[in-house]
């Protein structure tokens, strides 16, 4: 069967499909995220002419969360001109996205994709201090949104204040001489990217500027290179769904980023980027109903990087 038009495609009609699925539980490490509803669900397609494809409430805002971490590391790839590179490795854990875990012989994160690494691109962006930092995310967070992107402080406060395996982390970092900035502000500045408010469709955006090479198809702005684009997909489908990343690769076989606000961002190289939301998820952290329309986009739309046409 040849695939679908993804500029036809009834998005609507998916989204209706999925919502009996009432599998999954919201997450509660902050109360932002234990307050969300569990029947949102939005769904959007971008495509390489900057059609914006989406279905109802996919303009519902929520933290960006884990879905930040591919695009930290970009701008870290940026900033540091690829040096980032040597600084954090880029092979997959097959533990949670929060383990309190080192390479062994090295004392780097194992990957961007999971906090330890994240807290260490965030820390690696230009920017002499947390609130510098802090505003070159934002700035270059809103390049790949084609719009002006807001933290939500109270989100940004309750992250910082309770994300102690995050500050475990940091702490870790800094004993192993990896981090060089401090373990608080570290912490600080990385809970106010993950509090970044984002939507699915602004969602689907970012995952496009990344899968067509660094360059925003609704705003016509290159972000970033090719080849940092290249780089971040590449380590997006190794490591982007955590100890889900296998299973993940075979039924969906598009780089994504998940995500605790129920968000997963995919960046189909070449073709086009997508978001969904729906905030239950499952054993390791991903939406249930985003993997669903996940698995459907895939094979309606002909996605699979292994699948043959
Ligand atoms: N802010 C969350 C944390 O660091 C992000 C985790 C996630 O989305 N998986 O705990």
């Amino acid at each position: 069967m040849s695939p679908a038009d993804p500029r036809t495609y009834d998005l609507e009609a998916l989204r209706e499909r999925v919502l009996p699925e009432t599998g999954g539980a919201v997450d509660e490490s902050i109360p932002q995220l234990a307050e969300a509803s569990p029947d949102l669900c939005g769904i959007a397609v971008v495509l390489a002419d900057g059609t914006v494809r989406a279905s109802s409430q996919a303009d519902v805002a929520f933290s960006v969360q884990s879905a930040v971490k591919p695009f930290l590391f970009a701008l870290a790839l940026l900033d540091t001109d690829g040096e980032a590179l040597d600084r954090i490795g880029i092979e997959p854990t097959g533990e949670a996205f929060d383990a309190i875990k080192l390479e062994s012989h090295t004392g780097r994160p194992p990957n961007p994709m999971v906090n330890a690494g994240a807290l260490l691109t965030a820390a690696l962006v230009d920017g002499d201090d947390p609130d510098a930092r802090t505003e070159r995310i934002v700035r270059g967070l809103s390049a790949f949104a084609g719009r002006d992107l807001e933290i939500d402080d109270e989100v940004a406060r309750c992250e910082h204040l309770l994300g102690d395996r995050n500050h475990a982390l940091a702490h870790l970092m800094r004993a192993e001489g990896t981090l060089e900035v401090g373990a608080d502000d570290a912490v600080a500045v990385y809970a106010r990217a993950c509090a970044v408010l984002v939507d699915a469709q602004t969602l689907a955006v970012m995952g496009a500027t990344l899968a067509l090479g660094g360059v925003n198809p609704v705003t016509g702005e290159r972000v970033v290179s090719a080849r940092v684009a290249r780089d971040v997909v590449s380590v997006m489908a190794t490591c982007g769904v955590y100890d889900g990343s296998g299973r993940w690769m075979r039924s969906v076989g598009v780089p994504a980023k998940s995500s605790v606000s129920g968000a997963i961002v995919l960046s189909a190289p070449g073709l086009l980027g997508a978001a969904v939301v729906s905030p239950p998820l499952d054993e390791q952290g991903t939406s249930v109903r985003g993997r669903v329309v996940s698995e459907r986009l895939s094979a309606d739309l002909g996605l699979h990087v292994f699948g043959v046409p």
